[in-house]
């Protein structure tokens, strides 16, 4: 069996593109996807198992749990769209309701985890539930607490929060 081995090749003569150790040359982005998918790699990070959350800054790659398997990012995605199915506003909103000082993102993803009776590592609950708590204070309803963890990029003002911390509006008693 060959081994597919996409890597990016910049400043070729015809700009950025993409190139496959079976010899495959690949112009642009998209066909470096294809070939991925077509190869049982993650279309996200092409199989490198790592994505590029800032300039010269790599983490896992969230699409396929850093697997690097296609297999693994289309399990991921319907996870990912059950999560959002099943963790609506309205329960994480209900939970955020009983805190009464502040809270982290990881206690509200353990409350809902619990609360859905959902096993660890099967629903990506951290994410979805992040998603609805950033939802929640751009409605001003909770107000980030938090100061971010790591400078990824000073230039371009790209910061990290781990596990952020967050206190209902109404409850900081302006
Ligand atoms: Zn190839
Ligand atoms: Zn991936």
């Amino acid at each position: 069996m060959t081994k597919h081995t996409i890597t990016r090749q910049t400043s070729t003569i015809l700009g950025d593109g993409y190139g496959c150790s079976c010899g495959t040359r690949l112009v642009h982005r998209m066909a470096a996807e294809l070939h991925a998918a077509e190869q049982q790699l993650c279309s996200a990070c092409l199989g490198t198992v790592e994505e590029e959350v800032a300039p010269g800054v790599a983490r896992e790659c969230s699409a396929c749990a850093g697997t690097g398997r296609r297999r693994e990012q289309l399990i991921w995605q319907l996870a990912h769209a059950e999560a959002e199915q099943v963790i609506t506003m309205a329960l994480v909103r209900g939970v955020v309701a009983d805190f009464d000082g502040p809270f982290h993102l990881s206690e509200v993803a353990d409350t809902v985890r619990d609360g859905l009776g959902l096993p660890g590592g099967r629903l990506p609950v951290g994410p979805r539930v992040r998603d609805l708590l950033l939802e929640l204070q751009a409605n001003g309803e909770i107000a980030m607490l938090s100061a971010p963890d790591e400078l990824l990029d000073a230039t371009a003002n790209v910061v990290l929060y781990r596990d952020p911390q967050w206190q209902r509006t109404g409850t900081l008693g302006l």
